[in-house]
């Protein structure tokens, strides 16, 4: 994209309606209403509640108009336009979400206002006063639904798709934001139930465990139950039969905000083998560090702060600091426009760590190709969040069992030939299909694969 081009406000060719124009401008003024209430001008409570209509309303009514066409992919303009092309737009949005985490995470008091406009909601849900988190959460659940209706608008067409979308925002609406509110109203220890050890890595820390434990009614126990037989029974029962789509693509909120809101990102994952080498380092380090740390502290624990001291609690800063705020949250979010939008669950999440060993290895899931129809157009490869290069695969025939792939399920949408195919099957054969040009080199000793 020349430097004229990427100031231009839309891709070259692009023309809106009245209809379009009026969403477009109400959510113009609903974010200029929520600078004015993050900036605590009068009436900001009124403005911030406005904010909230104007930008949703008229995202929803631009959405609705757009995709009113027939059913069917549309990427149109999507290298074009400055806005998910990394042009003047993406930098100034990745500027913008990257800004508002490092000040949520490391300015006090920078939210005060955004809080006190929440204090009446959080009242009725929580029962009790609004925090950043809360406004967090609020936001973040938004952008997961409404995006999420835009999600289903655009991919009407595929069974899958709706069905995925709908399942991501019931977690994180509900999972994510309703029922920890509804816990804190009654009293009990904010929980999220779809979040498990590693992600969650603290749920499994001695600390927490004693703390939830100890609270009154058989719930705290309950939460500790659920915790450790999803982390250690569920998270590779369920991989093996479905692969980690189950939960990277259906379940978690990470990927409820990349499969929604950063719909438009996908295809800005890096594809080199250079990225890919450093993906298989640092996710599984990240992986190795949260088991060993988890380990550490039990025997900390154990041996009544014995072996760490107060090192523990600076493990947990640590950790907490680098993965749960600069790479998922600041990295992983704020450069959705800029590095596509699995970031996060790529390169540093220890979650997808474990679920990509077993689908990897012991999981019935793979993608199945049929070579001979494959095209190499090379949108599959283009719009895999993952940096996946699916073409390689589908020119040799050779099915993807990759430990990255959270099965989206994009490539096969986009595909034009019905080359690509999720599937769950047995686990023979799963790495080349009979009659692949792979296995065939096999059968004659020239290639060696696995
Ligand atoms: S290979 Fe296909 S299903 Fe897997 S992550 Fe990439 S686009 Fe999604
Ligand atoms: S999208 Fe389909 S036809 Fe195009 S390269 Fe990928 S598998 Fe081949």
């Amino acid at each position: 994209m020349n430097p004229t081009e990427s100031l231009q406000l839309t891709a070259p060719g692009t023309e809106f309606d009245s209809v379009q124009k009026a969403g477009l401008a109400a959510v113009g003024i609903g974010v200029a209403c929520l600078f004015a209430a993050f900036a605590g001008t009068a009436n900001f409570v009124a403005l911030f509640w406005i904010s909230m209509l104007a930008i949703n309303g008229g995202a929803l009514l631009y959405f609705f108009r757009t995709f009113r066409g027939p059913a069917g992919v549309r990427n149109d303009g999507v290298t074009q336009s400055p806005w998910t092309a990394r042009g003047a737009f993406s930098w100034m949005l990745g500027i913008t979400f990257t800004a508002f985490y490092c000040l949520l995470y490391w300015v006090p008091g920078s939210m005060d206002n955004l809080v006190t406009a929440t204090e009446g909601f959080s009242e009725v849900l929580r029962g009790r006063a609004a925090d950043k988190w809360f406004v967090y959460g609020l936001f973040y659940s938004l952008a997961v639904g409404v995006m999420g209706v835009r999600a289903i608008l655009k991919y009407r067409h595929s069974r899958y798709h709706i069905i995925r979308t709908l399942s991501v925002v019931f977690f994180q609406v509900g999972f994510g934001f309703i029922i920890p509110g509804i816990l804190q109203l009654l009293n009990e220890p904010e929980f999220y139930f779809h979040y498990f050890w590693p992600l969650k890595f603290d749920y499994l820390w001695p600390n927490n465990v004693n703390y939830i434990m100890t609270q009154p009614g058989a719930l705290g126990t309950f939460m500790v139950f659920w915790g450790a037989m999803m982390a250690v029974i569920a998270t590779p029962v369920l991989t093996y039969f479905y692969g980690k789509r189950w939960y990277c693509s259906w379940v978690c909120g990470c990927g409820a905000l990349a499969e929604t809101a950063g719909d438009s990102y996908r295809h800005l994952s890096d594809k080199s083998l250079k990225a890919w080498k450093f993906e298989r380092w640092s996710v599984h380090l990240a992986l190795v560090i949260v088991t060993v740390g988890t380990a550490m502290l039990w025997i900390n624990s154990y041996l009544l702060g014995g072996l760490l001291g107060s090192f523990s609690n600076n493990f947990a800063q640590f950790y907490g600091f680098v993965f749960g705020l600069v790479w998922a949250g600041v990295i992983g979010v704020g450069f959705y426009p800029i590095m596509g939008t699995r970031v996060w669950c790529r390169f540093g999440c220890p979650m997808a760590a474990i679920l990509g060993l077993i689908q990897r290895y012991y999981s019935r899931f793979r993608i199945t190709t049929n070579g001979g129809q494959c095209i190499s157009c090379g949108n599959c490869s283009k719009y895999c969040e993952m940096g996946i290069d699916v073409r390689w695969y589908a020119q040799r025939g050779q099915s993807i069992v990759r430990a990255s792939c959270v099965g989206c399920g994009m490539c096969a949408t986009v595909c034009p030939r019905g080359v690509l195919k999720l599937e769950n099957g047995p686990l023979e054969g799963r790495f080349a299909e009979p009659g692949s040009i792979v296995v065939a080199l096999e059968e004659l000793d020239i290639l060696d694969v696995e």
